[in-house]
């Protein structure tokens, strides 16, 4: 399915920030942390991953509904010594206790040159490049693994068809004396799961060899993973009997093995269980502060050096250029603020149904598309 302007009206960053802001304050969230998810959500959205959007805000609120998140719970330290520390998130909202978790990890970077902070029983954590953009502000390297505790177990580990890891994004960030920082930051299976949502809601379709069914048979149809759906939007349904694939194939499957060694087992947050019933992300943050590896002199001139070396290797059919890490993103980020973000028809209409369901009318109003106004 091809997605026309038509199918998705753009609306500017600034009020559907407000707009998702109005909603988790009205759903229980105190003003601080409703404007918080608010500007995540947003900010993944302006950078292009619509996955992780604004789409995400029906389930975050059905999750609050429900108790599987909670609002205003904030990080505890299970274990804090030294360069290390432990924090759990308790069920709270992935914004707060996430942005908790890394900003402890820069205090513990200043102090050490390296931290560690391990974060478990997290709500969605989002966009882990969001992790590793607000360490490389604090002029740090950071390294982030992620995993779920089991709802979000959807990818079949290379040479099987089942579903035994989650989409476990690695992200790892570098700040730049000059511009914006280098962010790699991506899903290890071939697709996030939000992709798969998005391609449902009408929009961007998957890439051929997305999902692998039972029987080893490849498909791009999302429904292939939640299974029938009544209403809009799904939640937490993904009955449908593929999975995902692994990146990479073998690859990509053994480093999303060891996002479940390192931000599950390690963490203390756990692997992915079948049959778990709410979202946790664990995540493990490692933090370094290249002012304290002496290198700093050498380091700067020679990443400039290599940034223009690989830039200028000749452009493959039908790649305009050679791109860094993070680098979509940012063009992205320019392209959304100055001219909107296009939602589909079907996400602003969940959108507004979630927020009359509150009582917001001159919100649901401003998120309604413009021939269902
Ligand atoms: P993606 O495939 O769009 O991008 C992956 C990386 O590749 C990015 O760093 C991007 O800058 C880079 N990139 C993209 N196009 C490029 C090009 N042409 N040349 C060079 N580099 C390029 O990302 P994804 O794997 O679909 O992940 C989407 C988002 O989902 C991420 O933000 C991730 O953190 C998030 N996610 C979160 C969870 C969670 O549990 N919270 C789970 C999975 C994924």
């Amino acid at each position: 399915m091809t997605v026309t302007r038509d199918d998705a009206p753009a609306i500017e960053a600034g009020a559907l920030r407000e707009a998702v802001a109005a909603i988790f304050t009205a759903a229980g969230c105190d003003e601080a942390e409703g404007a918080r998810i608010g500007r995540y959500l947003v900010e993944a959205n302006l950078a292009g991953h619509d996955s992780h959007g604004v789409i995400r805000v029906p389930r975050y609120v059905h999750w609050l509904d429900t108790g599987a998140v909670h609002a205003g719970r904030s990080a505890k330290t299970v274990v804090d010594v030294g360069a290390v520390a432990v924090l759990d998130g308790d069920h709270g909202f992935g914004q707060t206790v996430g942005e908790q978790a890394i900003r402890l990890g820069v205090e513990k970077a200043r102090e050490h040159g390296i931290a560690v902070v391990g974060l478990r029983n997290s709500g969605h954590l989002g966009r882990i490049g969001d992790w590793a953009e607000l360490a490389a502000a604090e002029g740090l390297l950071s390294i982030h693994f992620v995993n779920t505790s089991g709802l979000g177990m959807l990818v079949a580990p290379f040479g099987g068809t089942e579903r035994r890891m989650s989409t476990n994004p690695v992200s790892i960030g570098v700040p730049m004396p000059e511009g914006p920082p280098l962010v790699l930051d991506c899903a290890t299976s071939v697709v996030a799961e939000g992709k798969v949502l998005v391609a449902l809601n009408g929009g961007k379709p998957l890439p051929e060899g997305a999902l692998i069914e039972r029987d080893g048979q490849l498909t791009t149809d999302p429904a292939a993973i939640y299974g029938a759906i009544e209403g809009t939007q799904p939640h937490d349904q993904r009955t449908g009997s593929a999975a995902v694939r692994a990146m990479g194939e073998h690859k990509g499957s053994g480093i999303s093995f060891m996002c479940e060694v390192l931000a599950g087992a390690l963490t203390g947050g756990g692997c992915g269980k079948a049959g778990h019933k709410t979202l946790e992300n664990n995540m493990l943050s490692i933090l370094l502060d290249p002012a304290r590896f002496g290198t700093e002199a050498l380091m700067w001139p020679e990443l400039k050096r290599y940034i223009a070396f690989v830039k200028s290797a000749r452009a493959a059919p039908g790649h305009e250029k050679v791109l860094l890490p993070g680098e979509p993103e940012e063009a992205m980020r320019a392209r959304r603020g100055a001219d909107g973000i296009p939602l589909p028809r079907r996400v602003r209409s969940s959108l507004a149904l979630t927020a009359s369901s509150l009582g917001l009318a001159e919100v649901a109003a401003i998120l309604k598309p413009a021939a269902d106004a």
